[in-house]
């Protein structure tokens, strides 16, 4: 069921735009509208849920679907060097938006995690 006041709901269902670069059975993607690298997309499952963190055993097949759509939405914006796939949990976690969704990041190089590089970086 869509969330009444969920902007990434409004976006799916067509009743905010968005700049959409791809979509199957299972999520859309679509830039983000604030980019923090060259590329920044965002992979948003179909189905409302609030985070990573309700996923479940049942997923698996939605989860294989948002990481084939991630790949083929990187390779489609050139990041042909590798990119990066987060996803936060919680306001602990830097999370905004209240609807579980995977950034896609590269277009630049990237910082390797033990420099305390934080995802965007
Ligand atoms: P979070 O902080 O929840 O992991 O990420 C939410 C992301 O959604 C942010 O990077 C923010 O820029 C992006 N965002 C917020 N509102 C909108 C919107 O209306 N349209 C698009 N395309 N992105 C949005
Ligand atoms: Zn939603």
């Amino acid at each position: 069921m869509p969330d009444q006041d969920c902007i990434f709901c409004d976006i799916i269902a067509g009743d905010l735009p968005s700049d959409q670069v791809g979509e199957n059975e299972a999520a859309v993607a679509f830039r983000d509208i604030n980019p923090r690298a060259p590329v920044h997309l965002l992979v948003v499952p179909r189905r409302h849920r609030t985070s990573a963190h309700d996923l479940t055993a049942h997923d698996g097949d939605e989860l294989a679907q948002v990481f084939t759509l991630a790949r083929e939405v990187a390779e489609a914006a050139g990041t042909a060097d590798g990119y990066r796939v987060v996803t936060n949990v919680g306001r602990g976690g830097g999370q905004m938006v209240d609807h579980l969704h995977f950034h896609v990041l590269g277009g630049r190089q990237l910082r390797h995690i033990d420099s305390g590089a934080s995802p965007q970086d």
